[in-house]
């Protein structure tokens, strides 16, 4: 084995660990990790290809490498994730915030007349808090809390809530969903678990062996969260507020249904990027 290696080496090697793993953007990732470790910037790289990794990076990257093979996501490596144009930290046992999440984001500011009242908000299933700290980073007056199950989804969110300079409109709490809240909020957001649970394990291993269950796993339908939540919205928002709920691919009929069934009115569906209904908006009938 060579003492010494250079990126462009490093980088060869690494892309050849990943592709053998099934990893699907393997040259990218390798890249993405190598920078890491090198404290560098993506662009940066590509100038120092024959300039040697120091062995200790090496070894390091080596490491990082070997943890994206075992189909880690790459989030939870770096412990970054970009969501909104925030710089948010993620890592295990958070849910790693996906770009279609931002549609919730969309259509919770569509659902807003006036961005400079002061409203309450609530994320329900918080996770890194990205839907939360989304939000107040473009409504200046709100104040917000934000509620998950997990210990490290909170820890994570509060730690989320200091980078982004929110924690002061901000609050992350551990409880069992809605059960210890009370008063109304203006806007409810949630991205609660809609994986049936028979799909999980054919998910994709970054998803299925490594980030949350009680993220993803919505039951036998996937829809269980669904129904625990209606009754809660028509409990927690206020006249002429508004929910807005993620939902899985096929499920924007369905989630209706159940809002409606629970004496809510839905208002709007929204689409995601890839023109998949990701979204459902309700407020009170
Ligand atoms: N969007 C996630 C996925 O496809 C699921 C998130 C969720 O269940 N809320 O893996």
């Amino acid at each position: 084995m060579p003492r010494s290696v250079t990126c462009a080496e490093a980088l060869a090697d690494g892309a050849a660990v990943l592709r053998a793993a099934g990893v699907a953007n393997a040259r990218q990732d390798a890249r993405l990790l190598l920078c890491y470790v090198l404290g560098c910037g993506i662009e940066t790289i590509v100038g120092r290809s024959e300039q040697p990794v120091a062995a200790d990076r090496r070894d390091r990257y080596r490491a990082l490498v070997a943890r994206r093979a075992d189909r880690e996501p790459l989030a939870y490596i770096t412990g970054r994730r970009e969501f909104w144009s925030l710089d948010l930290a993620v890592g295990p046992g958070v849910l790693d915030p996906r770009p279609d999440s931002e549609t919730v984001v969309e259509a919770a500011l569509a659902s807003i007349a006036d961005r400079q009242r002061p409203l309450r908000l609530l994320d329900i299933g918080t996770g890194s808090g990205c839907l939360l700290l989304a939000l107040l980073a473009e409504l200046p007056e709100a104040h917000g809390v934000g509620v998950d199950a997990g210990r490290a989804a909170v820890a994570v969110a509060r730690a989320n809530a200091g980078r982004t300079g929110l924690d002061g409109r901000a609050c992350f709490v551990r409880g069992d969903w809605t059960a210890a809240l009370d008063g109304r909020f203006d806007l409810i957001v949630s991205n609660p678990p809609y994986i049936r649970s028979a799909d999980l394990a054919g998910l994709a291993p970054e998803v299925a062996r490594h980030e949350p269950r009680d993220a993803l796993d919505g039951g036998q339908d996937g829809l269980d969260a669904y129904r625990s939540l209606a009754p809660e919205l028509r409990r927690l928002l206020t006249a002429d507020g508004h929910a807005v709920l993620e939902v899985g691919f096929d499920q924007a009929k369905a989630v209706a249904g159940i809002l409606v069934s629970g004496g809510m009115r839905v208002t709007a569906v929204h689409r995601d990027l890839a023109g998949v209904d990701r979204c459902v908006v309700a407020s009170l009938a």
